[in-house]
């Protein structure tokens, strides 16, 4: 073990050799002739001085000087500094143990005594730092999750009259900044993140670091609707680069119930916390009885998801895009369903954002796509009229880096050609992460695949994305469909965006088209293709190809 450092600071050479050689034995020795010289080797060895030996009148700075100074320093302060005083005089005693002395030893020097006061300070110092360490967060210095536990269980119990809140915060794609920016700007973060929640939440709320980048505040309910606010008021000031880079969401539960374990109530706010985790409109989420239920139904598709793909339960079915020139089917789009022997035929809308959030989704889309590829390849086979099927890719499947190996190596493994397979990407993907994507959609479209902007206009477009963005095809969201049937011709949104889509070279395609006036509409705009109810359901793929079948045997008559 290396030795432990002792710092004396005395002016009179003789007593500083006597003191040192008392200690040297058992102790690595630094020596400061004033207060002065002392705080430059301090500064030097800031985490390695494990007790300092103080003499008071000293010339160019004295010992209570000293001792003021080091205790305006956290980390200094906590250094143990045993006073050596003249004689027995009871001033200087009092006066150094004012000044924050921890002890004093008086002159003559009784070796014995000094060895054994400071041993002693040195291990009870040690014990507060392991304690401690069990109960502040180095980085942050918030309370550990263990020592928030407890806490919060003694207000909880000390205060049974009282509401209380939880409340858990979470920063929205820290990982990723900390990839980006690196360990110390994620640091910086966190310690940021930590100063604005305790001024926000207050004095006397008892706040931790959960773990990574999420924190736990337990706090009265009057005062967590200032706590909300800290959300909407840290993103409108600019005072720390948090708010810049990355949005904080926040989950919130109302303690109703206070015979639950307190670790329970946690779990709670971090489980609605991340329910809102990816959610680009929505920043608090509440904990209620509606949420426990989809909590459980959550966890009952999750823990069956993985054996629900291995069994075959997720079909895909297509669903035809038709030309409006000619009331042709020109291509298909894959969309899955899950048919689980027990909860029967299931729509994506209620497992995809799921996947989409516990990553499963990468493992679904990549077996749609294996499916897609392995039709196309077999229609080819056979002679048929190849026709171009677009897939969805998720969001999730863009950052991964490989999305460009994975469709390389599928058309080599199935043997197509990539202007077959259509890659549909939602615009709010775009549109948040546009800069993030940008090469990765650059790839594939040199490879030749055809890139769509799914759902375009449902929220997050603008004009100006389009501009900026690399793509081939437009397809608008059936909510702006359905807006446009309200409008006069001369008022109409879509014909602008149709004809500057034109003017780029895009071709558009009308999303959820259920009635005859929609197409009829937008066939005399000019949009290029149509899917939607009006002219198909999605089907399964036998469907599909008898319904290709029908059109080429008109087609022969
Ligand atoms: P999307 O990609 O925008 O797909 C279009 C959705 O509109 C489909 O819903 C389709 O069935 C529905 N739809 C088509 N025509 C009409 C219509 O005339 N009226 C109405 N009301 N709806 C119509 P679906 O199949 O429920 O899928 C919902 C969303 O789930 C999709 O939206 C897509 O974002 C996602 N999704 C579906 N399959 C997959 C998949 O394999 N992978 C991924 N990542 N996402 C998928
Ligand atoms: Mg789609
Ligand atoms: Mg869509």
């Amino acid at each position: 073990m290396t030795q432990k450092q002792i710092l004396i600071v005395e002016d009179n050479e003789l007593n500083r050799a006597m003191l040192s050689e008392i200690l040297s034995d058992n102790y690595k020795v630094l020596e400061a002739e004033n207060g002065k010289d002392a705080l430059d080797i301090l500064e030097q060895n800031r985490d390695d001085i494990h007790l300092i030996l103080l003499d008071i009148m000293m010339p160019v700075m004295d010992g209570y000087t000293f001792l003021d100074t080091i205790k305006t320093d956290a980390e200094l302060a906590l250094i143990p500094v045993i006073v050596t005083t003249q004689g027995d005089s009871e001033a200087d005693e009092v006066n150094a143990l004012a000044h924050g002395a921890t002890d004093f030893v008086p002159k003559p020097y009784r070796p014995q005594v000094i060895l054994h006061r400071v041993a002693n300070f040195i291990k009870l110092r040690e014990t507060a730092a392991l304690i401690n360490q069990f109960r502040y967060d180095r980085l942050t210095g918030l309370y550990t999750k263990e020592f928030f536990y407890q806490k919060a269980r003694e207000c909880l119990e000390a205060n049974p009259e009282k509401e209380y809140t939880i409340l858990c915060s979470n920063f929205e794609d820290f990982k990723w900044y900390n990839d980006t920016f690196g360990r110390e700007a994620g640091d910086k973060i966190l310690r940021e993140g930590a100063e604005i929640f305790k001024e926000r939440v207050g004095e006397n709320a008892i706040c931790c670091r959960y773990n990574a980048d999420r924190f736990l505040c337990l706090l009265d309910k009057e005062r967590e609707k200032i706590g909300r606010e800290y959300f909407v008021k840290s993103r409108e000031s600019k005072r720390s680069s948090l708010t810049e880079n990355i949005s904080v969401k926040l989950g919130i539960y109302e303690i109703m119930d206070s015979s639950i374990p307190v670790e329970q109530m946690c779990d709670r706010a971090l489980w609605v916390v991340d329910r809102v985790k990816g959610m680009y409109n929505q920043s608090i989420a509440v904990y209620d009885d509606s949420f426990r239920e989809k909590l459980l139904r959550e966890k009952a598709i999750t823990d069956v998801m993985v054996t629900a793909l291995e069994e075959g339960e997720f079909i895909v079915y297509l669903q035809p895009k038709y030309s409006l020139n000619n009331n042709r089917i020109v291509g298909a789009e894959a969309l899955v369903r899950w048919i689980h022997p027990e909860w029967g035929f299931m729509f994506p809308g209620e497992f995809i954002p799921l996947f989409e959030k516990n990553g499963f989704i990468s493992s679904l889309d990549q077996f749609v796509w294996e499916n897609v590829c392995a039709k196309l390849q077999e229609w080819k086979e056979k002679g048929d009229l190849l026709l171009p099927v677009s897939v969805n890719v998720s969001r999730n499947d863009i950052f991964q880096r490989s999305l460009v190996d994975i469709f390389s190596g599928l058309i080599k493994k199935y043997d197509i050609d990539p202007q077959y397979l259509h890659l549909e990407i939602t615009e709010s993907a775009y549109a948040e992460c546009g800069n993030r994507i940008g090469n990765t959609i650059e790839e594939l479209r040199k490879l030749g695949f055809s890139i769509e902007m799914d759902d375009f206009g449902s929220g997050y477009s603008s004009l100006n994305l389009l501009s900026q963005m690399s793509l081939d095809i437009l397809k608008l969201d059936m909510k702006l469909v359905k807006n446009e049937m309200t409008k006069s011709m001369e008022k109409s949104i879509l014909n602008d965006i149709i004809n500057m889509a034109h003017r780029m070279n895009l071709t558009i395609v009308a999303e959820g088209i259920e009635t005859r006036e929609q197409m009829k509409r937008l066939q005399s705009l000019g949009c290029d293709y149509a899917q939607g109810y009006f002219f198909a359901k999605p089907m399964p793929i036998t469907e599909f190809e008898e319904l290709l079948k029908g059109q080429r045997k008109e087609d022969i008559l």
